[in-house]
């Protein structure tokens, strides 16, 4: 594990809400002026120590609409208050629609050095069904300003799976993707979640989610094609040109490095407690301007809590679980402990040992929840 921590800000404001998105975010813009002083006070009370810092993320919401001093401020703010390593990833969401070449020029200028551009998809129809604010062209348009801005490490975000989704449909966005060529791309199943406007349709009938089978073949069909240009297929979802552009701050997660996350909804994790802020701006704001820290609750993780995060998490990844890792952090081999879980694995061909890793094949990867509740049982019961 990387002795190095990670830092999360939440943004969470955006234009208007997607329909399929159950991240915490509102409309109120008028608000981000109080939340930028809120933020900046969280940081400054809660980093006491000089923590040695090497990512930094600007998630949402849509970071994209803040003001490029706000974000130089907050980098400023956390330069000062811990030590930042000097190859410092520093990534902000973008979402197309919401900047020019002017904004994303002053944001390099400003110590960002990593886009993750929202597209979801190059088909207008989909994006429409999305409910986001863009179209294809100005997603085009964006990534091509990021270019230009000076950006060498762009991600690209897109969604597949929506319910009229079909195999050639799904290769369109790809094809355009690769095209493109960034650095890294994410690819994400859509999720019908409870709550979201799509969940209430789904609930009145009026949608239907793909069929499984059809969504574990655009899965799979996602790897191999994207596997043909290059692109290699590291975590469940994500893609990178190279080890070198994976993102360093996600591969932190899946790695349990311990990360501050400011802002409300963010979440924090330093190796023994998950703590969570306020999922709400205004409590935020209150907080935040009473002198109390706006958390709303924490747990203390127990080992067994740990093992299954650990198995859950590095099952997503390429490399899969070290066990020498696992035993030292445990102090139970994790192949005798899971040894009859193992063996069906790997006779279904599922998963496999190599250099003292176990990692799933990509057919394990469709299975991944059901494999994940077996360790559960096997931990919990
Ligand atoms: S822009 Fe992103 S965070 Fe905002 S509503 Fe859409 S998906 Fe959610």
């Amino acid at each position: 594990m990387c002795d190095q921590k990670s830092i999360y800000i939440h943004v969470p404001f955006c234009v208007k809400k997607c329909v399929y998105c159950d991240f915490y975010s509102e409309t109120h813009l008028s608000l981000i002026p109080d939340y930028i002083k809120s933020l900046q006070k969280e940081i400054e009370t809660r980093s006491g120590s000089k923590d040695k810092i090497n990512t930094i993320y600007f998630g949402g919401g849509t970071p994209s609409l803040l003001p490029v001093k706000d974000i130089e401020n907050l980098l400023q703010i956390i330069g000062d208050k811990f030590l930042i390593s000097r190859d410092v990833e520093v990534t902000l969401e973008v979402n197309p629609g919401t900047v020019d070449l002017n904004y994303l020029r002053q944001l390099k200028k400003a110590g960002i050095n990593r886009l993750s551009i929202g597209v979801q998809s190059f088909n207008n129809n989909k994006l429409r069904f999305l409910g986001r604010i863009h179209t294809a062209d100005q997603a085009v348009k964006t990534i091509d300003h990021a270019d230009k801005a000076g950006f060498d490490n762009i991600s690209i975000d897109l969604i597949y799976g929506v319910p009229f989704e079909t195999e050639t449909r799904w290769l369109e966005d790809l094809k355009q993707a690769v095209m493109i060529a960034p650095s890294h791309l994410s690819c994400y199943m859509l999720t019908i979640e409870p709550g979201t406007p799509l969940g209430e349709k789904l609930k009145k009938g009026l949608v239907s989610p793909l069929d499984s089978r059809v969504m574990s073949r655009l899965f799979k069909k996602t790897s191999r094609f994207l596997g043909e240009f290059k692109y290699e297929h590291y975590e469940i979802s994500n893609f990178s040109k190279g080890r070198q552009n994976r993102s360093k701050h996600n591969s932190k997660y899946w790695d349990m490095t311990p990360y501050y996350g400011f802002g409300p909804a963010a979440h924090s994790y330093d190796t023994k407690i998950r703590s969570w802020n306020h999922q709400s701006i205004e409590t935020y704001i209150k907080d935040m301007d009473s002198g109390r820290l706006p958390v709303k609750d924490r747990e203390i993780l127990t080992l067994d809590q740990k093992m299954m995060e650990m198995i859950m998490l590095r099952l997503r990844t390429l490399e899969g679980i070290d066990m020498n890792g696992f035993e030292s952090q445990f102090q139970i081999s994790f192949q005798n402990y899971f040894n009859e879980i193992l063996d069906h694995i790997r006779k279904e061909e599922l998963g496999r040992f190599q250099d003292k890793r176990f990692a799933l094949t990509l057919e394990g990867k469709v299975h991944l929840n059901n494999i994940s509740e077996v360790f559960a049982k096997k931990i919990f019961l």
